[in-house]
């Protein structure tokens, strides 16, 4: 592939502020992607509207901006895109490969689950809605075939979509449409070819190659990126209450997050500016030395302490308290 031709993208979801976790994501999407001369999009996923805000929407994209982070083109809001996706549920209608599903969560409560914890579908309305049941959720019907793709950092991955995962949900039973359908459209409307994020999106993404298959499309290439856990391995995120990062003093954060993803950071680009960096971190960035594993400890660089008058002391990165090590 022509390198020019290389779109990648950073998706958050806007729920909070953002935090060490998705700045590691944004950064190595970017780094490759400006390393390869490509484009890089940014797209706010608050498909799940009622966990997300224009508060929060807004807040990430002043933050990145702060830290120096420059995205190709308008920013692609997934609150805008419903008709995209209900057009592609009727296509999935037509062709018969969706159907329409009664059970409640509490009824699939006794259902086997997944490793992560997720309910494995029994396809209890596959054939057809129990008699006096309406529809509540649309699902994909999955087939026995193994999905197997080659992650650029997590190796072979294989999973059989029909023994664990079962017929996925693609409109929500609340009416809104479900991540995996919206994110397969978006990154094939917006000519995404490569897809780096998190590891803790692996195990969704063979249910994303289905969805592309169905659609006929190709699928991107997929570059799964360690997750920041903290000390008793809980990926950092609101629900864990990380910190946000302080958005006043970029350097200690972007440099933390370059030596969690494998980076050598030279003394002299910790104490430089912003500019500085981003000019080193381009030519400087190398894949392959990104730790080949799906969760790393973080250190995350505690909010710049205050002198006495007031005035944020710069420039310095605490590791936070307790932290464990990289
Ligand atoms: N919106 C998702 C998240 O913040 C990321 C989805 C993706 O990168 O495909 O976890």
């Amino acid at each position: 592939m022509n390198a020019a031709n290389y779109v990648g993208r950073f998706a958050p979801s806007p729920t909070g502020p953002l935090h060490f976790g998705a700045l590691v994501a944004a950064l190595g999407s970017c780094l490759e992607a400006r390393a390869r001369r490509g484009r890089w999009l940014v797209r706010m996923e608050d498909v799940d509207e009622p966990r997300c805000s224009q508060k929060a929407a807004d807040g990430i994209l002043r933050t990145l901006e702060a830290f120096g982070f420059e995205w190709d083109g308008a920013v692609m809001v997934q609150s805008a895109r419903k008709e995209c996706y209900r057009e592609a549920l009727e296509r999935l209608k037509r062709e018969h490969r969706v159907y329409p599903c009664a059970c409640t969560r509490r009824e699939l409560a006794d259902s086997a689950l997944a490793p992560d914890g997720a309910t494995i579908y029994p396809g209890t309305c596959r054939n057809g809605l129990p008699p006096g049941k309406s529809a509540r959720a649309w699902r994909l019907r999955v087939d026995e075939s193994v999905v197997c793709f080659d992650d650029a950092v997590q190796g072979r991955i294989c999973q059989n979509l029909a023994r664990e995962v079962g017929d996925f949900v693609l409109l929500r039973a609340d009416g809104y449409f479900a991540y995996q359908l919206a994110v397969v459209v978006d990154d094939a409307d917006q000519g995404v070819t490569h897809v780096v994020r998190g590891a803790d999106l692996l195990d969704s993404t063979p249910r994303q190659i289905y969805l592309h298959g169905c659609f006929g499309l190709t699928s991107p290439q997929y570059t799964h990126l360690p997750v920041a856990v903290n000390t008793v391995g809980e990926k950092l995120s609101k629900q864990t209450r990380a910190a946000p990062i302080d958005e006043r003093h970029p350097l200690p954060a972007l440099v933390a997050a370059m030596r969690f993803l494998g980076q050598e950071v030279p003394a002299d680009i910790r104490r430089t500016t912003t500019a500085d960096f981003w000019a080193w971190a381009v030519e400087a960035w190398r894949l392959d030395r990104v730790p080949r594993r799906r969760t790393l400890a973080a250190i995350v660089p505690a909010p710049i302490a205050r002198d006495a008058d007031g005035d944020a002391d710069g420039r310095i990165g605490k590791p936070a308290g307790g932290a464990g090590q990289q």
